[in-house]
């Protein structure tokens, strides 16, 4: 291989025309769309060149200085600079940085705390648990006797009273706290007085929230939570993975439990874009980020509001909100598809009541373009649009508010 100055993308088109045109498609699908997806973001460029760097080339099975592998120096250091970085944005004893995702994060927190035939307390799927917190599809499920709290159907907010019943009824070696979908915070004080009352492990699963937490824009689940799971690519804006915190006395099982116990060798390009984005969330200029998420998803959640959907909870102190389009006269998985249709780009999720199902979106990528609050209004009359069936009028439009705000600049 010569060593060259052409640029990366120049040098695959080069190589493989075909790649290269489906990766060009993505791209421009991300610019010329609206990514209201509630659990993506657009990584920062230096996110990115962390990310396509040689440590992708690198095996690094163990731990900085107890490595399986020659030639770790790097690997190392990279690991070292991500993890003080984890700890001390999140004011951690300890923190784990090599769980490929948040899945794996959570998968680990398990290992390291229960073991199989276990009953633990999570929020129930239909509420917005997510796969990790006990579907029949996922090894959570298959391996632990899950119990599920709902939440009330008429506020939409996580009932304690209920939480603490069946804490007491079931006497769950865990109770997780974390949602896919949950527009409010959890109180994590009321979930870590009903594990101490049953002698419970708390778990939280922040893998939403956790951007919100680096920022100071949500309450941080660290101080309460035994072990908290997190992604890094939601909010965080950082690359696809996990991350685990937790106090001292755990440290141990929780690294055991990530490797050897359910992964192999780490990822080391992606922790040192890890240790870029926590970099990144370190400084002003993110908090500032992370409020202004907040504030457009309650500009968006009002709008939606004034335009006929129904807003679980009556709005959001997150990115996240989720809302019932019934009275569009269209259902979750049909507004989902006309919204696409007009490059609008959402999931479907679970309603507080009943077994209809509405709609889930987020503002971490727009507001990462640069969006605020007329352009949250402007999207808020493009749903209406777009519900109404004006697909191809509501795409155009769509395009034009995208290309006024490129994720990545004019590149
Ligand atoms: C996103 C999410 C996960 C899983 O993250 P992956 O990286 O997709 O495995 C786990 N728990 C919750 C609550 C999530 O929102």
């Amino acid at each position: 291989m010569s060593v060259t100055t052409e640029q990366p993308t120049d040098l695959l088109r080069r190589q493989d025309p075909q790649l290269a045109d489906i990766l060009d498609g993505e791209r421009q699908r991300q610019a010329t769309t609206l990514q209201l997806s509630a659990a993506e973001n657009f990584t920062s460029p230096a996110v990115l060149a962390a990310l396509g760097s040689a440590l992708a080339n690198k095996y690094a099975e163990g731990y900085p200085g107890a490595r399986h592998h020659g030639g770790c120096e790097y690997a190392d250091l990279a690991e070292r600079v991500a993890v003080e970085r984890a700890r001390a944005l999140f004011g951690a004893e300890h923190a784990n940085v090599q769980a490929h995702s948040g899945s794996s994060a959570v998968l680990a927190a398990y290992a390291a705390l229960l073991r199989p035939g276990d009953t633990v307390l999570a929020m129930g799927l239909p509420y917005g648990g997510h796969l990790t917190h006990g579907s029949p599809a996922n090894f959570s499920g298959r391996w632990f006797d899950f119990v599920g709290y709902g939440v009330d159907p008429a506020t939409g907010l996580v009932d304690y009273g209920q939480v603490q019943r069946l804490a007491r009824e079931h006497r769950p070696k865990a109770i997780v706290c974390g949602s896919i979908s949950a527009p409010r915070h959890p109180e994590y004080s009321a979930f870590r007085e009903i594990a101490d009352e049953v002698g419970a492990f708390l778990i939280a699963d922040a893998a939403h929230p956790i951007g919100l937490v680096a920022g100071g824009a949500a309450p941080s689940p660290v101080p309460y939570a035994d072990v908290v799971c997190a992604t890094t690519h939601k909010v965080l804006r950082g690359p696809r993975g996990g991350m685990i915190l937790c106090g001292a006395e755990f440290a141990e099982r929780i690294d055991r439990a990530v490797f050897p116990f359910t992964q192999g060798g780490a990822q080391m390009h992606t922790i040192a874009a890890k240790a870029v984005a926590f970099g990144e969330a370190a400084g002003p200029a993110f908090s500032g980020y992370a409020h202004r998420v907040v504030g457009n998803a309650r500009t968006l959640a009002d709008a939606l509001a004034d335009h006929g959907f129904a807003i679980t909870t009556g709005g959001t102190d997150t990115h996240l909100i989720t809302a019932d389009p019934a009275a569009l006269g269209v259902d979750g998985p049909t507004a989902r598809g006309r919204l696409a249709a007009a490059g609008i780009v959402l999931e479907t999720c679970a309603l507080p009541y009943g077994d209809q199902r509405g709609i889930r979106l987020g503002t971490a990528a727009v507001t990462t373009q640069g969006m605020g609050e007329a352009q949250m209004l402007r999207i808020a009359a493009l749903f209406a649009d777009a519900l109404r069936g004006e697909a191809a009028k509501t795409r155009a439009e769509v395009n034009e508010l995208g290309r006024g705000f490129p994720p990545y600049g004019d590149q």
